[in-house]
């Protein structure tokens, strides 16, 4: 049964079938699923959501597929807890960490964004799917696609991580490397999709693929007892995520299953490339397209398609937005291996190190819930920190050796 209603236009509020479409062909603007709240309310419970499997289709009803989801059973209901020694280090009380570095089956918070995309194009009589990726994403349309029986064409910069060339290769995509930045690769998509009858996650079919990111926010909300955290640290590529979590969060309010809602959205960039950074920090509405430099190529998005609303929801809720600096990165991934056991990849570095600087700075309090949102896996970019982490100790395999080397 489909709660869909159509898509409606973010800027000019026009509505539109529910089709493989993206943008308004009145006023650009980009369009956005709208659904049937009227017929969602009271028949969305808590109850029936915890009665369903721990996966990202429990909220099937605020999810745009119109029949039943054929992709990403296992996707989603990651670990959210409580980080109370990178709370200590942080000189903060009350933290928690949702742990999308082990999200199913490619280890990143685009597993949700795919799936609901997949489930989607297959509903749409797509049979080839295609993005343009920072890596993450590469991966996840080539996993999931292979597990849908999909065929797949991905276009990444040429200069990604090993872990993730290796992460999308394995699943035998037709994998295109650009040599240029995500952002020219991305033109470039474009510019194919205007020929090709595929399926493009984040561009024709953008409006369902961004929904799969509210399961992000559901999830937190439902894992923190029915309830929003105070404050939260989002990493920004494109901006989505943070908007979307706030659009879950509002949602469920809407739907009766949460009190309002009175969460402080916080941007973490890379400092090579924070366009949404700066246009908060300057109180300006225009985001001014960067070239980005950074270790955090799965943020490395210059020309943010989300940047303007991800700017205003900060503005909205009273946050803020920071960035952190290549080495800030690779200490910050450091920090969060050696209290809580995590091993992130960047984006997850420019979160908690921004998280910090955040606090430091007094932006964000020390005595209120805060959640850091820790997006993707470190083993796929190893690169980062391989030259700043000390070497084993090697010894003879004799207890002379060890007692002569191993000091403890
Ligand atoms: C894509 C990505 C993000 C940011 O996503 P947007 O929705 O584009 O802002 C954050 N973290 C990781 C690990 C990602 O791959
Ligand atoms: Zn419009």
């Amino acid at each position: 049964m489909s709660f869909i209603k159509g898509l409606r236009c973010r800027e000019c509020g026009r509505e539109f079938p529910a089709k493989a479409i993206f943008v308004c062909e009145y006023c650009f603007g980009s369009l956005e699923v709208d659904y049937d709240y009227e017929r969602i309310h009271g028949r969305l419970t808590r109850q029936l959501i915890e009665s369903r499997p721990a996966n990202i289709w429990r909220y099937r009803e605020l999810l745009p597929i119109d029949g039943d989801p054929t992709v990403g059973f296992h996707t989603g209901m990651t670990p959210f807890y409580r980080a109370d020694r990178l709370g200590h280090a942080l000189g903060v009380k009350e933290l928690y960490i949702k742990d999308d570095s082990v999200c199913h089956p490619t280890l990143s918070f685009k597993d949700r964004v795919v799936s609901v995309a997949l489930s989607r194009a297959k509903e749409l009589g797509f049979d080839t799917v295609s993005c343009a990726s920072t890596g993450n994403l590469a991966n996840s349309v080539s996993a999931l696609a292979a597990h849908a029986g999909m065929k797949r064409v991905i276009f990444i910069p040429a200069d990604l991580e090993m872990g993730k060339v290796i992460g999308s290769l394995i699943y035998a995509p037709r994998l295109v490397a650009v040599e240029g930045n995500y952002d020219e690769v991305n033109r470039l998509c474009a510019e194919v999709a205007a020929r090709r009858k595929w399926a493009f996650v984040n561009i024709n079919i953008r409006p369902y693929y961004a929904e799969g990111s509210k399961t992000y926010g559901f999830e937190i909300a439902e894992q923190m007892g029915w309830k929003t955290p105070r404050h939260i640290v989002v990493p920004a590529a494109s901006g989505s995520l943070l908007v979307k979590i706030r659009k879950g969060f509002k949602e469920l309010h809407k739907m009766g299953l949460i009190p309002q809602p009175e969460t402080r959205f916080y941007a973490a960039q890379a400092q090579g490339c924070a366009p949404i950074v700066t246009a908060v920090q300057e109180g300006s509405d225009i985001i001014k397209p960067v070239k980005p430099k950074t270790i955090a190529k799965s943020l490395a998005i210059g020309n943010p398609a989300d940047g303007y609303y991800a700017a205003d929801a900060i503005r909205e809720t009273n946050g803020w937005a920071a960035e952190a600096s290549d080495e800030e990165i690779v200490d910050a991934m450091k920090l969060l291996a050696q209290t809580e056991g995590i091993f992130t990849e960047t984006a997850g570095g420019v979160t908690v190190a921004v998280a910090k600087k955040l606090i430091e700075g007094k932006r964000i309090p020390r005595d209120e819930s805060i959640v850091l949102c820790i997006t993707g896996q470190g083993l796929k970019t190893q690169e980062a920190v391989a030259d700043h982490i000390g070497k084993p100790i090697r010894i003879k395999p004799t207890l002379s050796s060890f007692e002569e080397h191993v000091k403890l």
